[in-house]
């Protein structure tokens, strides 16, 4: 489909140039980051060039993040004014960049072409350096928890916007030789809306030619999304896939997940762990702890019950206080409580607090404010 598409953008450039010489129009750009090896060998044929151009383009873009034509000076001049007229290689700019204070985490606010906040997020930890992307701008979620959904749903982010974010922090890591190496789609939106761009962004960002990152570091975190979890099983890839769970029971989750009213639990539930079981993992589940709503010893005993004898991993999150929110994070004595009892009853279980709570990491905090504080 695309390759239709941008088979057609290239015909009505060829056309353009060679029967009438017409300048290039701004929507005939395309977006560099979607651009397929395949694609990009066919553009470089039909526009006479050689093939071998496609290495040095990629190894600009994607080894070297070079974004500047101009800086890509072992291409020719004639080559590079073709690609100028025809790919976009930056489609939205940084607005604001923030560390933590402990610098393990910083926060990369963007603003889309069409005037739209998102973030992205980079976490240092050991060797690792973890990218946490927006799927999309606002979220159709609305979590109680959240600051995504506040705002209500924008759109979609395209394929090409997810990988920027990406190539832009790996441009920033460059300055100290590091690169990113581990994805995960948990920063604004809900990816399994959006499953097509995903699914086509995390095929560029681990096609060897490209970025080169291993399946098997990227992570979709899903709210529950049972047609997008059946669609991620039949595309066989090996990313991990995470639920947002939250809650031990259709009831009190309906009451902070809107989606759970359309998606029921059990269907869910057995969609990720036949998900986990092809990918051969243990399935993951997030549980934020949000005081008086989840976090009693009785939820806790319902988590055991209903995770029995399943491979799986539960990592807990006590609530990062939102703006605007009228919910807490329960005591350090009764998020103890919760794991121990977890742990008693053989759930293999992880208690995460929430890197970089001083620059506003939770998803969706920085483009909340961002958009609050332009409005004010
Ligand atoms: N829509 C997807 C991806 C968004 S990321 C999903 O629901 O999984 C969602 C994750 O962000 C949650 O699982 C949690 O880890 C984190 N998160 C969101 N709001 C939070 C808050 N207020 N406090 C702590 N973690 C939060």
């Amino acid at each position: 489909m695309f390759l239709k598409k941008t088979k057609l953008k290239f015909l009505l450039y060829s056309l353009s140039k060679t029967l009438y010489n017409f300048p290039i129009v701004e929507e005939y750009m395309i977006d560099f980051y979607k651009v397929t090896p395949q694609e990009l060998e066919f553009w470089l044929k039909s526009a006479g060039e050689p093939a071998y151009r496609k290495k040095q383009i990629f190894d600009w873009v994607y080894h070297q993040s070079v974004c500047d034509l101009e800086l890509m000076t072992n291409l020719s001049w004639d080559l590079r004014e073709k690609l100028k007229q025809n790919f976009s290689l930056n489609s939205f700019d940084l607005v604001r960049q923030m560390d933590s204070y402990d610098g393990q985490t910083t926060k990369f606010l963007w603003r889309l072409a069409d005037g739209s906040y998102v973030e992205s997020v980079l976490i240092r930890s050991d060797n690792r350096r973890t990218v946490c992307v927006s799927s999309q701008v606002g979220c159709p979620a609305r979590c109680a928890f959240c600051a995504s959904g506040q705002k209500g749903f924008m759109r979609n982010l395209s394929s090409a916007e997810i990988v920027e974010q990406v190539v832009k922090i790996n441009r920033e890591l460059a300055k100290i030789n590091e690169r990113v190496s581990h994805i995960v789609y948990m920063g604004m939106g809900e990816p399994l809306k959006n499953t097509e761009s995903v699914i086509s962004s995390i095929r560029q960002m681990c096609d060897e030619e490209l970025l080169n990152l291993s399946q098997r570091r990227v992570t979709v975190s899903t709210v529950g999304i049972v047609e997008g979890i059946r669609r991620l099983q039949k595309e066989e890839l090996k990313v991990s896939l995470v639920l947002s769970l939250h809650a031990p029971n259709q009831h009190v989750r309906k009451k902070i997940i809107p989606y759970a009213r359309k998606y029921p639990l059990d269907e869910i539930i057995a969609g990720i762990e036949q998900y986990a079981r092809r990918t051969k993992r243990n399935a993951t589940y997030e549980y934020i702890l949000i005081e008086g709503v989840n976090d009693q010893e009785k939820h806790a005993w319902e988590l055991c019950e209903l995770l029995e004898g399943k491979q799986c991993t539960v990592n807990l999150i006590p609530y990062n206080p939102v703006p605007g929110v009228r919910l807490r994070r329960p005591k350090t004595k009764a998020i103890r409580n919760f794991q121990r009892i977890l742990e008693k009853n053989r759930v293999t279980v992880t208690c995460r607090y929430t890197k970089g709570d001083d620059i506003a990491a939770a998803c969706g905090q920085l483009a909340l404010q961002e958009e609050t504080e332009l409005a004010s």
